[in-house]
């Protein structure tokens, strides 16, 4: 018997950190074959990077690139680490969650110098530690942090990391990876000489790359060949320079989706729209859900609209597994926590979901909470 399945009528939604629930016209746009080698395909590569550009707040003109990548977003974090720090570089690293805690991981295989800034997972980044360092430690040319900790969904200081990095003359690496595309960010300003995302988060396209918005002079301040030759970003923008092409397959498909979802984003009213969706989408969701007797992992202040956690409800042998269960049964997938403190769940509020979508997410909760109960 020829292996069939008869497709559900519709997708489960995703409240998670990604990839994300996406929209029908972005599906569609893949149903193409695109020829990587031909003309009209590199003219939709050129004409995506351009764009991505302008959502970063720069241009060429400024002496920005952006630079796709193959793979997903921990790809592009890599690629950048093994492209960009030269053999005497070190970098500091902020972390306070697991995103943080890979980049180290990354720098240990990498084996570049670097040194760790830890904060507790429910702690933002401390600026007046990273100042210190920088003042103390001259051979830290690079200071890396992640904008949105997927981990908790808390918010790191950006702005004020940003500038305690440039007052110190230290090049700047963002991981912006769940943040782009849902909180204005701009490179020029910010002094950002790196910054990494991808195209399933709050772009709302599909997996497939990952792109760096970069300074070219940070980019070619590299002394000797990239660590790695595949995920060269300096052999990877001679490549587009020359011919329009990626250098190895590109993800033909991933690229015509993320086509369609930047004109959906435009159609929007672009970043800022987008962030009123997914906030509100936020709000509607910690009302609901404290309104069940949930409580958040973060005080108000840290979290961003991206992803919240939450402890543990007071119920005796909660578990998560049965918890998600009776939400995916009912059309929801969240998501389990990552923390080392705490029983906690996550749920994402981006992608192509709404208000309306978070009422009936809450509505499944309580019956979940309900029959759970019953059943204790
Ligand atoms: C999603 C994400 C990444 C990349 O994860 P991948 O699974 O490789 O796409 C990196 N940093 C943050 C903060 C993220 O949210």
């Amino acid at each position: 018997m020829p292996f069939q399945s008869v497709p559900p009528a519709r997708d489960k939604l995703l409240f998670t950190p990604g990839p994300l629930t996406t929209s029908a016209t972005v599906k569609q746009a893949m149903l193409h074959d695109a020829g990587s080698w031909h003309y009209e395909f590199n003219g939709r590569v050129a004409r995506l990077r351009q764009a991505l550009l302008q959502l970063a707040g720069v241009s060429k003109e400024q002496g920005f690139e952006c630079v796709l990548m193959q793979g997903s977003g921990t790809f592009g974090v890599e690629a950048v680490f093994a492209s960009a720090i030269p053999r005497k570089g070190k970098v500091a690293v902020l972390s306070n969650g697991a995103y943080g805690e890979r980049m180290i991981q990354m720098l240990q295989r990498l084996e570049i110098q670097h040194v760790a800034l830890r904060t507790p997972e429910n702690t933002p980044n401390e600026v007046d530690s990273l100042d210190k360092l920088l003042k103390e430690d001259p051979a830290i040319s690079h200071v890396a942090m992640v904008h949105c900790e997927t981990t908790t969904g808390i918010l790191n200081p950006l702005e004020a990391i940003a500038r305690s990095v440039n007052s110190r003359g230290r090049k700047f690496v963002v991981d912006a990876m769940s943040s782009f595309g849902a909180i204005p960010i701009d490179c020029a300003k910010l002094g950002i000489d790196f910054l990494i995302s991808s195209a399933n988060k709050c772009l709302e396209g599909v997996p497939g790359f990952s792109f760096v918005i970069c300074r070219a002079q940070a980019l070619s301040a590299m002394d000797r060949p990239a660590r790695s030759l595949s995920m060269d970003l300096g052999d990877q923008l001679r490549g587009f320079e020359k011919n329009g092409q990626f250098r190895y397959t590109p993800p033909t498909h991933s690229i015509l989706a993320l086509e369609q979802a930047l004109q959906e984003l435009a159609g929007e009213g672009g970043i800022l729209g987008r962030a009123k969706r997914y906030e509100a989408n936020y709000v509607e969701l910690v009302k609901g859900i404290e309104k069940l007797g949930f409580k958040c992992f973060l005080p108000p202040e840290r979290r961003s609209y991206i992803i919240t956690s939450f402890c543990f409800p007071d119920l005796k042998n909660f578990s998560f597994n049965p918890f998600y269960q009776k939400l995916s049964d009912r059309g929801f997938l969240i998501y389990p926590g990552k923390i080392s403190q705490a029983d906690t769940f996550r749920i994402g509020t981006i992608g192509r979901i709404f208000p309306a979508d978070i009422q009936s997410l809450v509505a499944a909760i309580g019956m979940a909470m309900v029959e759970l109960e019953n059943a204790a």
